[in-house]
């Protein structure tokens, strides 16, 4: 018979933290800390309800199996045993929580209720326990407050009139109240006032849900534990698991636990603490605590966090007493516990505590979120203290985080100069521009708009989660570094800035208040996430530096796992050079063509456009013979950049006709230099235009109708490479022809760069330039003929945009119109000119290695399609046997790390 609930407590568990599939990760945490011999930390008792029931619930039209009636009884048994309490009873009540918890956080994506088994029977035996009458019934108007929300509306699917749900107007009845005693703070409320709140609260509850508040703890326990599983199918953890891609079928499990209070009185208090810094990866515990609260409290935002110690301290709570200053004793503790764990888990925690009545209790743990900054700074710190192997580190850092790390800054020269209109809490690292926005319906619908938007908000909550996903950054009024704002966009890696105190939000009319200035929707602003500043205006952003000791380090242990090459797409002397610092080992793609746009273009621009409105031979000849020191000076420059190691140059690739230009005076130019006129000119630039182009006069099909256009290019990298010897240099050119579909065509091309290759080296007087060359495989029929090929190519590199294109039949420049549509109706899982392809296009490729390999066993084989850069691709590059991939400078780091990665996957 299927085990459906896990009891933990007392120094013992049923389950331990590798059971998070069946347990969710917060029941298997708790399991582990409770009954792990390490641990055995103070854990109030409770038990799990597995994620197999709410598998059950939702197969067998939300039923649950026959047996968890009595398994739940029995556990709620073992935690009055051991809690000395009854769950119901009116002398001795014992309280518990309900949560949710699935295989993956979800921040904030589903349902909690607390004070479970507070009922009118109950409420006496509290207060005489407490002799506290004042927290009794603020914990009942809490349980109100949050069962009738979550079970009686939430669960029961009912939705709320113009927005206005219960929860909200409770709220609003709590106002009403704090107003009319005078109160500034929830704390001021005496048991008295929070006596009549609760009265009015169910009498609220009664009209507007049309239903008693119930008064059994049984009822309110089962219905606790029916939204939990309903939640999971609400809509904001709908919304959060499609973008976080987590399979509906993981299921969420519910944990129930014995309460223990946080807001019994001044001698009580609940916190949320990192036992390393997850902003900036600090090896410094790192926390928050409010006195007197509950949990909600500190993620809810509030009340403003105090510190619980000095390295906790910021701008916004450097006035309140820290933890440590407050009960040494209990920090201790918990600084002993946070050690436990660290060691014993082998990462970064992120921890739940309370303390009542001066007692220390931890209610959870898992492994912490972290910015890409603070990633790479643990992965690397965790070796160095010998806590974690290389291979551990290699793979606690996402590729995506690295993205993060070399991610857009504010010009800091035009920073500097900038007034800092506020300053907030530094909870996404980065900068970002954009105009502001007020809700996140707002952001969704600017950014379809094509606009960047900030989203301002006094707090985040999770409903906001997909106009988060959609803003380039966040700014809040209130919260701390654990509020949902924060940890949401740290799990991005968004910049984001919270508890900006200065902000005012007046969301009926749009507008925030900074100081006296009023800033409306649509207003540009821009912040630091790093430093927490607001600016006024839009500053411009600039591409994160290479110089970063401690990436450098990462990057290195990455390279001393990896066993693909990473090399780079690179068409400029200054891109090599960039894409060097990031690591890279070679060009893998030069495109010739880029050195006819942008800059100092015009003048080989002009003489490749004399080349291809050449009608006779003689004049293609002499405009070729103009155009040939300026493809020499640039390929020299770029291979001398790269100083020895292998640049891959593809010759000619894309169709003539896009060199002529469309511009009157540049044309008449033309015609004036060929002494043409200007009806002849357009006559043959008229002759070159084609349908299709994109399958029309491109790649080898340009040498093939026109061999002195190869010939001149050949030279120019032969003679570039023989000068550079000449100087001492090791130049290492790789020729590469685009666009083939047979081997027919790359012998041909082959026996010009053979007969050009004899005469440079006659020419310099050398015996070797030391070269290779290969062709693209972009083609289907190249890669079913790829043993072919073969037999003259040296090395094979796939052009995978291209193979994409042609194997799919779409037009890359085209997918805009439909591919959306197979991506939002799930007939795509991938975008796959992002992603490789690896059923279609991918098995293409793995069928051209094994046929290649099987003609020329040392084929080296590479990829200079977008993919190269993509780490679930280059994974793939690796399992199929590539020998590197080629990717843009920005994604060398990526390529790196997704290549260590995948080595030590296979490793486990
Ligand atoms: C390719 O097709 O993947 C490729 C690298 O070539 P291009 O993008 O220049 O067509
Ligand atoms: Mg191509």
């Amino acid at each position: 018979m299927a085990k459906y609930v896990y009891f933990f407590g007392g120094g013992h568990a049923d389950g331990n933290e590798s059971m998070k599939e069946l347990l969710g990760g917060k029941g298997a945490n708790l399991a582990e800390m409770a009954g792990h011999k390490e641990l055995k930390l103070p854990v109030p008792p409770g038990f799990t309800i597995t994620t197999e029931v709410c598998n059950y619930y939702y197969a067998h039209g939300r039923k649950y199996p026959d047996e968890l009636k009595e398994d739940v009884n029995k556990s709620v048994k073992r935690i009055e045993e051991l809690m000395a309490r009854k769950f119901g009873d009116p002398v001795n009540p014992l309280l518990v929580s309900v949560r949710s918890g699935a295989r993956k956080s979800m921040p904030g994506m589903m349902e909690t209720v607390l004070n479970v088994g507070l009922t009118e029977k109950t409420i006496p035996g509290l207060i005489r326990q407490s002799s506290n009458e004042r927290f009794v019934y603020d914990s009942y108007r809490r349980l109100i407050m949050m069962y009738s929300d979550v079970v009686m509306e939430k669960a029961a699917g009912i939705e709320p009139e113009d927005n206005m749900g219960i929860r909200k107007q409770l709220e609003r009845i709590m106002d009403e109240l704090k107003k009319k005693k005078g109160c500034k703070t929830d704390v001021d409320l005496t048991a008295d006032d929070l006596k009549e709140l609760c009265k009015l609260f169910k009498a609220k509850v009664k009209q507007v849900l049309k239903k008693d508040f119930p008064d059994s703890p049984e009822e309110q326990l089962w219905g606790g534990i029916g939204a939990v599983f309903a939640s999971w199918m609400g809509k904001r953890a709908v919304s959060y698991r499609r973008i976080e891609k987590i399979p509906e079928e993981w299921g969420t499990a519910v944990t129930v636990q014995s309460m223990v209070f946080g807001n019994m009185g001044n001698d009580c208090a609940t916190g949320v603490a990192f036992s390393r810094n997850p902003g900036n990866g600090e090896n410094r515990f790192y926390g928050e605590y409010l006195v007197n609260a509950q949990g909600e409290d500190v993620v809810a935002g509030i009340r403003t966090p105090a510190p619980i110690n000095e390295d906790s301290k910021s701008e916004h709570n450097k006035e309140l007493i820290s933890l440590e200053k407050w009960h040494p004793e209990l920090y201790k503790e918990l600084f002993e516990y946070k050690n436990r764990l660290e060691k014993h888990y082998k990462d970064m925690q992120d921890i739940e505590f309370t303390i009542e009545k001066g007692k220390l209790y931890m209610l959870q743990c898992r492994i912490g979120k972290r910015n890409g900054t603070a990633a790479v700074k643990m992965a690397v710190d965790m070796v160095n203290e010998k806590l974690i192997s290389k291979e551990d580190a290699v793979l606690r850092v996402a590729p995506v985080q690295l993205d993060e790390l070399l991610h857009p800054v504010i010009d800091p020269k035009l920073e500097l100069s900038a007034a800092v209109l506020a300053k907030g809490l530094p909870a996404g690292p980065g900068g970002a521009t954009g105009q502001i926005v007020f809700t996140a319906n707002d952001s969704v619908e600017w950014k379809k708009q094509g606009k960047k938007t900030i989203l301002v908000r006094e707090e985040t909550s999770p409903e906001d989660v997909e106009g988060m996903r959609a803003s380039e950054a966040i700014l809040t009024a209130r919260g701390g570094m654990t509020s949902h704002a924060a940890l949401v966009a740290r799990g991005w890696g968004k910049c984001c800035i919270v508890g900006c105190g200065a902000i005012h939000v007046n969301y009926s009319k749009k507008e925030m208040k900074i100081g006296d200035k009023i800033f409306k929707e649509g207003d540009w602003i821009t912040l630091n996430g790093t430093k927490g500043n607001v600016y006024e205006g839009k500053l411009t952003m600039m591409d994160a530096g290479s110089e970063n000791k401690l990436l450098n380090d990462f990057l290195k242990m990455c390279d001393s796992i990896r066993k693909l090459g990473v090399m780079t797409n690179a068409d400029t002397p200054d891109d090599a050079k960039k894409a060097r610092q990031f690591g890279a080992e070679g060009i893998g793609l030069f495109r010739t063509e880029h050195m006819f746009y942008g800059k100092n273009s015009e003048e080989p621009l002009f003489r490749l456009r004399k080349m291809i409105i050449s009608k006779t031979e003689d004049e293609r000849k002499k405009a070729l013979a103009e155009l040939a020191p300026y493809v020499k000076k640039d390929i020299k420059a770029t291979i001398d950049a790269m100083d020895g190691l292998p640049v891959v140059i593809r010759l000619l690739d894309p169709p003539l006709h896009e060199f002529v230009p469309k511009e009157k005076d540049k044309l008449q130019h033309l015609a004036k230099e060929l002494k043409i006129s200007m009806e002849e000119l357009e006559k043959r630039a008229e002759a070159l235009h084609e349908s299709n182009p994109m399958m029309g006069h491109r790649g080898v099909r340009l040498g093939v109708t026109y061999p002195d256009v190869t010939e001149m290019q050949v030279r120019a990298i032969f003679e570039a490479a023989a000068e550079l010897l000449k100087d001492g240099k090791k130049p290492y050119p790789e020729i590469m022809i685009p666009v083939v579909c047979d081997v027919a065509e790359l012998k041909h091309q082959f026996e010009i760069i053979k007969r050009v290759y004899a005469e440079v080296l006659k020419k310099y007087q050398i015996k070797e330039i030391k070269h290779m060359l290969g062709t693209m495989i972009e083609i289907p029929r190249a890669a079913l003929l790829a043993d072919k090929l073969a037999e003259v190519s040296e090395f094979f590199s796939f052009g995978t945009n291209d193979l994409t294109q042609m194997t799919f039949g779409f037009s890359r420049d085209d997918i805009g119109g439909f591919l959306p549509d197979y991506l939002n109706k799930g007939m795509l899982a991938d975008d796959p000119f992002q992603t490789i392809d690896q059923s279609g296009v991918g098995e293409l490729m793995k069928f051209a290695i094994e046929r290649g390999r099987k003609t020329r066993k040392d084929l080296e084989v590479g990829i200079c399609g977008e993919h190269g850069g993509e780490a679930r691709s280059v994974e793939f590059c690796h399992k199929v046997g590539m020998n590197y991939v080629s990717c843009s400078p920005f994604r060398v780091p990526i390529a790196r790390l997704a290549a260590a990665q995948v080595v030590v996957k296979e490793k486990k």
